[in-house]
């Protein structure tokens, strides 16, 4: 039985930044990936927004790695040729009754160590982007945008570089608990077993499931799984009529129906929150559905009346992987180490939903944390 010191299960953005900063740090590392490719899960399937760290309640791991991650984020793009710009973000109130949401957001945002946020008029804001209607707006200067594939072959190289070694079309199917750490059952075209002493846990929206069946691992350790689908819609024809990335304010599960701009110049708007039944948790259906736009129109023309009929088709939808449900309170990130679980050598990731894409270098740092 092939023996190494660590394995990080999932190649998507998290799993690949933690592969790498544990790669550079002298360790040796498999990655363990169920699909033919590295990002299919749902690092590919986001808003690819760099995140200023606004919303997340004060104090919590959300707030503090996004602020950090950012920060990180931005350092590395620059410093990897990865695309990416720092295009700014409008949050914006379209009636009086929501001007106190902004005054909220704006406190919230420094109390997290956003010092950037700063309030425009209606007038300024509207100035700026003459397709907006608004009565009040924030401007967030330190939002922007990235190419979330690119980042992800930047990690891939960085991670193989210092050493790791990527299998694709390697779903690991079970784990078991020994003396010195887990043996591994590897499924896919060539099953295979894996001796290893350190297993990170990156699987997504797979990470309950691969939590479930380690052998002896607590169940009451295991949080509830919750998935909520995003559906994202894009503009028959013609360019984006934003130059900056515009946010209404936020509601329940998800920050609104905003709009974001990729890297290519183009709308899209979303993504919404489609609370999934738990039947359909292992057979997800990323197909989206022409006739929740209808929906959609409503949303967009609060601040951009000038969105015309039939102009929406559908774009691409992600799932989050959540931690809690309609009318909770949004749970934070769970990065699990020895010190909660007990198992040693072991670190899972739940529910890292966004700002997941933003964090993930200083998740990564967690995770070397939590098996230093
Ligand atoms: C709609 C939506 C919009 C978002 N927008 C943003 C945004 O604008 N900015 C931001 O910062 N964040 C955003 N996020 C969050 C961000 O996309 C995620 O936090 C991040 O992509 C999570 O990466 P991951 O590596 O944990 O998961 P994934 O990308 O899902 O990777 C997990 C990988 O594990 C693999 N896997 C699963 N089970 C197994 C197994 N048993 N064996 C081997 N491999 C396995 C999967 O195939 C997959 O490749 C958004 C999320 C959603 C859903």
């Amino acid at each position: 039985m092939e023996r190494v010191d660590c394995v990080v299960v999932g190649a998507g953005v998290v799993g690949l930044a933690a592969a790498r900063r544990l790669a550079r740090a002298g360790r040796e590392v498999v990655i363990l990936e169920a699909a033919d490719a590295i990002g299919t899960g749902t690092s590919s399937r986001n808003s690819e927004v760099i995140h200023a760290g606004i919303y997340y309640p004060t104090g919590s791991v959300r707030a503090r790695l996004c602020v950090a991650g950012r920060d990180a984020l931005y350092a590395y793009c620059a410093a990897h040729g990865v695309e990416h710009k720092r295009i700014g973000k409008l949050i914006v109130a379209t009636d009086e009754a929501q001007l106190a949401r902004l005054a909220a957001i704006k406190a919230q945002a420094a109390a997290n160590g956003v010092d950037d946020l700063y309030e425009i008029s209606a007038a300024e804001a509207m100035a700026l982007e003459p397709n907006l209607r608004c009565v009040g707006a924030l401007m967030s200067p330190s939002t922007g945008i990235i190419d979330s594939h690119g980042l992800m072959l930047a990690l891939q190289g960085d991670a193989e570089e210092a050493g790791a070694m990527l299998a694709l079309l390697s779903p690991l199917d079970r784990a078991h608990r020994t003396a010195d750490g887990f043996e591994l059952e590897v499924g896919g075209t060539e099953p295979m077993r894996i001796a290893c002493a350190t297993l990170v846990n990156a699987a997504g929206l797979g990470a309950w499931t691969v939590a479930r069946n380690l052998d002896g691992f607590p169940a009451d350790r295991i949080p509830p799984r919750v998935l909520a689908k995003g559906n994202y819609y894009a503009l028959a024809q013609g360019r984006s009529p934003f130059s900056r990335l515009v946010y209404p304010v936020p509601v329940e599960g998800g920050l609104g129906v905003h709009l974001t701009i990729d890297l290519g110049g183009q709308a899209r708007f979303g993504p919404d929150v489609e609370w999934l039944a738990p039947e359909a948790y292992d057979r997800i259906d990323y197909a989206v559905d022409p006739r929740r736009a209808d929906g959609f129109y409503g949303e967009v023309r609060r601040y951009w009346p000038g969105l015309p009929d039939d102009a929406l088709v559908p774009a691409y939808s992600g799932v989050r992987p959540k931690l809690s449900g309609p009318g909770q309170p949004q749970a934070d990130f769970l990065i699990q180490g020895p010190e909660t679980h007990g198992v040693p050598g072991l670190v899972n990731l739940f529910g890292i939903e966004s700002p997941g894409l933003t964090s993930c270098l200083v998740i990564a740092d967690e995770v070397a944390a939590r098996l230093a």
